[in-house]
């Protein structure tokens, strides 16, 4: 069947589903390509700029660098926007995830760019607008777009301060995570990437961003996992530095978010009083046997159930809506140890998100994108089916429904025509009034 008509079925089988997640849950799921024109212009030319792919954590590409022509390595953008169409599209922000594969392409038709499928049109794209911030240099003549990229269409600040994991090799990195073959590559491609970014740095580069007026609202201190020390200091000293210093700097002036490890009480404490106001110690997949297959360094240091009693602690500290662990949608269901069928995938996560939800702990998800450097993504080049991603946000939808919970905070508006979140379609489920869900059957019945 073809991918079109494909994606309408789904449209159609899905009717509480704003069409917008059912699309955009694809395109993460199978990458999309360009043509050379519908890329973000060449250095030079007299046309308006973009803002570009800053690879801010892992690849998010279904192919390596080395297989990437030079315009697509250089003049990708970070994000697209999604909008009108067949459909009648609202707004919709979905993140680049490159594969010249992918039978989504982006094209330029009368001086417009497209999102289409075997030839046929699916959406208006736009692309992010050129931060005025990241052409900005550091003393040292690095770019402020290095140190502090944003995503989530300028709402997010994500500052990656430790570009590698001390879990390493195939026996202990997460089987999905590709940050150490990234690091790799990226500095293979020669692009300006740095492995510790120092504090001082991260300080520079927001009163850069301070200063000039743009939408970010939040940001988000991560990186790999320390399991000994780094630079003398251990995991909690290390993170919680750089919120110290942006909050001394910048009281409440974003959301200080982090992204770690499942920590004692006492590190989280420690976090906490640093001025971090959502701490996300992220779980990647709830059953436990798949948690000890596929994050086998997770497993051996910390274990599943300490993590996760862990996070349920960390809920009295931060309180339980400002704890949001994440896990990777689609991973469950990865060869050789995943579910094969997509009801028991979907069972196995919803009980997850059953147990912390009733506890008033709403954990989100990122969208699994198979990176080809990695052990699932090299058994898995499809990723986990379309069918799953979608039964998921259901499962994810009606469960903050049946708690009674907020969408999660620190990630901007809720729903369809409004989400900025761009590696999962979950905000985009969420927060739908009554005007969205008529939009949603107005679209479906178009
Ligand atoms: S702990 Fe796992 S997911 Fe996190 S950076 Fe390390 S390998 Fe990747």
């Amino acid at each position: 069947m073809s991918t079109y008509r494909a994606i309408h079925e789904h449209i159609e089988q899905h009717p509480s589903l704003p069409p917008e997640a059912v699309i955009k849950a694809d395109l993460l799921r199978r990458g999309i390509c360009f043509t050379d024109e519908a890329l973000i212009p060449p250095p030079g030319a007299d046309l308006p700029q973009h803002q570009p792919k800053s690879y801010f954590i892992f690849s998010f590409d279904m192919v390596k660098q080395s297989e990437l022509d030079e315009a697509h390595k250089w003049r990708a953008p970070e994000e697209i926007a999604l909008t009108g169409g067949p459909l009648e599209l609202r707004r919709t922000i979905v993140s680049v995830r490159l594969n010249p594969e992918s039978p989504y392409r982006i094209v330029v038709h009368e001086g417009q760019r497209w999102l289409e499928t075997e030839g046929q049109k699916l959406a208006q794209v736009a692309l992010p607008p050129f931060p005025p911030y990241y052409a900005e240099k550091l003393t040292d003549g690095r770019a402020v777009a290095e140190i502090a990229p944003t995503i989530q269409w300028g709402y997010l600040i994500y500052l990656t301060v430790f570009r590698v994991c001390q879990y390493f090799g195939e026996k202990e990195e997460c089987q999905f995570c590709d940050i150490n073959h990234n690091y790799r590559q990226q500095i293979a491609a020669k692009r300006p990437y740095t492995g510790v970014k120092k504090v001082e740095d991260i300080v520079a580069a927001m009163e850069k961003i301070a200063a000039v007026e743009n939408p970010s609202k939040a940001y988000t201190i991560t990186g790999g996992s320390v399991t000994s020390q780094i630079g003398g200091e251990s995991e909690v000293e290390f993170y919680s530095k750089y919120v110290e210093a942006i909050e001394a700097r910048f009281p409440r002036r974003w959301i200080g978010k982090v992204v770690t490890q499942a920590w004692p009480v006492e590190d989280v404490k420690r976090l906490k009083a640093s001025g971090a106001q959502i701490y996300h110690p992220n779980y990647e997949v709830w059953d436990a046997n798949l948690f000890a297959k596929l994050c086998p360094g997770k497993e051996r240091y910390i274990g599943h159930d300490t993590w996760i009693r862990r996070i349920v602690e960390a809920a009295e500290v931060f309180g339980p809506a400002k704890v949001i662990p994440n896990f990777v949608g689609g991973i469950e269901m990865a060869a050789p140890y995943g579910f094969t069928d997509v009801e028991e995938a979907v069972r196995s996560t919803g009980e997850g998100l059953d147990f912390f939800m009733s506890k008033g702990i709403t954990p989100r998800f990122t969208t699994w994108c198979p990176e080809p450097t990695t052990p699932l993504g090299k058994l898995n080049p499809e990723g986990a089916p379309l069918e799953y991603h979608l039964r998921l946000l259901e499962v994810y939808r009606d469960t903050v429904e049946k708690h009674n919970l907020a969408p999660p905070p620190g990630y901007g508006e809720a729903g369809p025509g409004r989400a900025v979140f761009s590696v999962s379609p979950f905000m985009d489920v969420l927060g739908m009034g009554e005007e969205d869900q008529v939009r949603s059957s107005e679209a479906l019945s178009s």
